[in-house]
């Protein structure tokens, strides 16, 4: 039984990454950041341009799972975010109206996004995460090696919600190497959660075991609620998925409460109603910010498009020289793991570089 098999359509299921997965990508960023604060390197935005792919690079997208129909679903609902931007996802669709496919046998990348159904929940590596194969556990079914999903639609090959579309696009644009709207620092959203309990709530489960207000009808905070089916995370993991990102490289624009990006939260995580945080619209399609946010990762004239290359080249460049220059740290047992990290940034700007050519 998938354990999204009972999922009803009242019921919010947030998307986070495999812990895991998330921990080894934490290791990775901060060890970057540490890299940029340091020595002046050059290294400065690194992390969140590493995970762009290259504007006009075709970036192929593979499944595990699921049948012809439901690819070609999935293909359709992505259509908008192509079209809004300079890269094409290629699905592989053959003459007979099959899609690429992908094995936890690969060796090599039969896709850089290499999609699932079997899953829990709904979750994406940002950007080129998706072939960085030191993310996630080398045992593990998620990460970022030829062998491991990156990105995961939870029971869509047993049933789609009648939002399928919106977190189908949601997933995609994580895909791309967008972040949360919500943890946009210039949003107003960490300050309008409801995150405790209300006074003297009595915990109170549905047959599910979804937490839900008490016979008083006191209502359970953010922190309780995820706590419970269908999503199950501890405190450490929502402060993670809902706090504000405090990472001073990510690109923020300005709050855009129409965005896909944005959960679509029930009224009780709100303080107040209406909340500014509160997404306007129904999430299904691109706002009109998230097509602005991709034209700005993967512009079309020939000048922006030559200005990303060149700055990738000179990332790479600085990378490599780093790792080059430290040969010494890779026989330390504390230095292997953020070498190793690093070694796999290098391997990704380089294996994007080289698909240019
Ligand atoms: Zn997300």
């Amino acid at each position: 039984m998938h354990p999204l098999a009972h999922l009803e359509e009242t019921d919010i299921v947030l998307d986070a990454l495999p812990s895991e997965v998330a921990a080894s990508i934490e290791v990775r960023d901060k060890y970057m950041n540490g890299l940029s604060m340091g020595g002046g390197m050059g290294l400065e935005f690194v992390v969140s341009d590493v995970q762009r792919w290259l504007p006009g690079q075709v970036v192929r997208v593979a499944f595990l799972d699921g049948d012809d129909d439901l690819h070609r679903a999935i293909m359709e609902a992505t259509q908008e975010i192509s079209d809004a931007c300079n890269l094409k996802l290629d699905f592989g669709e053959t003459d007979c109206g099959s899609f690429r496919r992908w094995t936890e046998q690969d060796n090599s990348y039969a896709a850089e996004i290499r999609v699932s159904f079997d899953k829990g929940g709904y979750f994406s590596l940002v950007g080129t995460d998706s072939i960085d194969g030191t993310l996630g556990s080398p045992n593990g079914d998620v990460g970022g090696r030829p062998y491991q999903a990156s990105l995961n639609l939870g029971g869509y090959a047993v049933k789609r919600p009648s939002t399928w579309r919106g977190t189908t696009r949601h997933e995609f644009l994580h895909a791309l190497g967008f972040h949360h709207a919500h943890q946009n620092m210039r949003g107003p959203c960490q300050a309008s959660f409801r995150w405790d309990d209300d006074d003297g709530y009595q915990p109170t489960k549905n047959d599910r075991g979804g937490f839900i207000a008490d016979a008083a009808g006191r209502r359970p905070g953010i922190y309780t609620y995820l706590a419970g089916y269908p999503n199950f995370w501890d405190r450490m993991k929502v402060d993670h998925n809902l706090k504000t990102e405090e990472d001073p490289h990510l690109v923020a624009g300005p709050f855009d409460p129409q965005s896909v990006m944005l959960y679509r939260f029930p009224p009780d995580f709100y303080k107040s109603v209406p909340s500014p945080c509160a997404p306007q619209g129904d999430g299904q399609e691109l706002s009109d910010g998230d097509k602005r946010g991709l034209q700005l990762l993967y512009p079309q004239t020939a000048t922006e498009v030559a200005a990303v290359v060149s700055n990738q080249q000179e990332i790479f460049s600085a990378v490599a020289g780093f790792v080059a220059s430290e040969p010494e740290a890779a026989g330390l047992e504390t230095a292997i793991r953020p070498m190793g990290q690093i070694g796999g940034v290098a391997d990704v700007l380089r294996r994007k570089l080289d698909a240019l050519k």
